[in-house]
C-alpha cells in the first residue's frame, strides 16, 4: 500500500475534485467556458516593496471595496477569490463528521466540494421548476444546517433568485448562516442583498472581482458580513491571503474612473448576450433560463458531442450535464463581439 493509501483522511477517497474550466479543458483559443471577461484592462504594480510580507487585510482595499458595496469596511473580509470565502465558511461553522451545509441543486459545484473536503455533510434542496427556492423545504431542512449556501444570480442558470424567499429563508432560519453568493451581481437587473446586513445578523454575501471586474488571474474576491462573523473568519484565514501586487491591482479597480469602465464593460456584454440570445433561437439550443449574468444555458440533444465538436474548432464552451436537475446542457460566456460572432457561426454550422 502505498503511503498516500495508508495515511490520506479516509472521506477523501471517494473525493473528486472540483472539475474548473480551465483544469478539465485545455487548449483552444476562444475561452467561453468560465465565465470570465473578454476584456483585459492594464494596471499598474510597484514592484519595490515584493520583499515584504503583504498586509494581513489591506485597510485601503476593504475601505474601497466597503464603499463600492455600501457597507462598512469592518463588514468586509477580502480573500483569494470567493472561492476561499466559501471554504472559511465551512471550516469556521462546520464540526467534520457531523454539520451539514445546505445546498439548493443546480447550483455552483465548489458549496458541495469544499464541504465534503472538510468531511461536512451535505443537504441538497432542489430548486423549484421554476429555478426558485423551495422555501418552505429549505427552511424545514436549515434547523440541521450550519450554513446554506445561495446563488443569485445563479451559476449556472444564470436567473437570479427572488429576494423576497431569500428573506423568508433569513428570517426563518436564524440558526444557520445564510450565504447569498453574488459572484455575478454586477450583471444583474436585481439588487444586492448586501444592504440588509444591518437586519440579518446571520447573513453573509459573497463577492468577487473576477467575472465583470474582469479580474479572475488575481484572485480577489470579497465576504461581506457583520463584524463577528469577520472576526471569527479572521482566526482561521491564512497569515498572508493576498498577494500584495493583487491588492494594489484591486485597489485601482475599485477607483471611480475604472468603476466607470466596468460600468461601460457590462452595458457592452449585456448587449452583446442578448445579441447572442437573438442569434441562437435560429438554432435547436434551448434556454434553460433568463440570464442576468454574463452567460447563456442550453439544453441540447448531446452536450458531450456538441462541447467537444466546438472544442475541436478551438472553441471551450462548459458541459454542465454532471449537473443535478440538468441534463444535456451547455453553458456559454458571453465573449467579446469577434468571439461571440465565430460562436454563432460555429453553432449554426453545427446545426445545418
Ligand atoms: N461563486 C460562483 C457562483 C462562481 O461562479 C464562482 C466562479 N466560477 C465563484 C463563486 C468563485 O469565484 P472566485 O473564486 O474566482 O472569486
Amino acid at each position: 500500500m502505498s503511503i498516500v493509501d495508508q495515511l490520506q483522511r479516509q472521506h477523501l477517497k471517494q473525493l473528486t475534485p472540483y472539475a474548473s474550466a480551465r483544469r478539465s479543458m485545455s487548449g483552444g483559443n476562444i475561452w467561453l467556458n468560465a465565465n470570465e471577461s473578454p476584456y483585459s484592462n492594464s494596471y499598474t504594480v510597484d514592484d519595490s516593496k515584493l520583499n515584504r510580507y503583504p498586509e494581513f487585510q489591506s485597510q485601503p482595499l476593504n475601505q474601497a471595496y466597503a464603499k463600492y458595496a455600501g457597507v462598512e469596511s469592518s463588514q468586509v473580509l477580502s480573500s483569494r477569490g470567493s472561492d476561499e470565502g466559501i471554504e472559511l465558511l465551512i471550516r469556521a461553522f462546520c464540526e467534520p463528521g457531523q454539520d451539514k451545509v445546505l445546498i439548493c441543486p443546480p447550483t455552483y459545484g465548489m458549496y458541495a466540494i469544499s464541504a465534503k473536503t472538510f468531511a461536512v455533510g451535505v443537504t441538497e434542496v432542489p430548486l423549484l421548476k421554476s429555478w426558485q427556492l423551495d422555501t418552505e423545504s429549505v427552511i424545514d431542512a436549515a434547523a440541521e444546517s450550519k450554513v446554506i449556501f445561495l446563488c443569485s444570480p445563479s451559476n449556472p442558470l444564470g436567473n437570479r433568485l427572488d429576494p423576497d424567499d431569500i428573506e423568508q429563508v433569513l428570517q426563518h432560519s436564524p440558526s444557520s448562516i445564510v450565504v447569498v453568493d453574488e459572484a455575478y451581481i454586477e450583471f444583474s437587473s436585481g439588487n444586492s442583498v448586501a444592504g440588509w446586513l444591518r437586519r440579518y445578523p446571520n447573513l453573509v454575501v459573497l463577492r468577487t472581482l473576477s467575472k465583470a471586474f474582469a479580474l479572475a488571474g488575481i484572485r480577489c474576491g470579497f465576504l461581506l458580513a457583520n463584524d463577528d462573523i469577520i472576526e471569527l473568519l479572521q482566526k482561521v484565514l491564512a497569515p498572508y491571503p493576498l498577494p500584495d501586487p493583487t491588492v494594489q491591482i484591486a485597489v485601482q479597480a475599485l477607483q471611480t474612473s475604472s468603476l466607470e469602465r466596468l460600468q461601460q464593460q457590462v452595458a457592452s456584454l449585456l448587449a452583446e448576450r442578448d445579441r447572442v440570445q437573438t442569434a441562437l433561437e435560429q438554432t435547436p439550443l434551448t434556454l434553460v433560463s433568463e440570464s442576468d449574468t454574463n452567460f447563456l444555458l442550453y439544453q441540447c440533444e448531446d452536450a458531450a458531442e456538441l462541447v467537444s465538436t466546438l472544442a475541436e474548432k478551438g472553441l471551450l464552451i462548459r458541459n454542465q450535464s454532471a449537473q443535478r436537475g440538468l441534463n444535456n446542457v451547455v453553458r456559454i460566456t458571453i465573449g467579446s463581439a469577434a468571439e461571440n460572432d465565430e460562436l454563432i457561426q460555429q453553432l449554426k454550422d453545427y446545426f445545418s
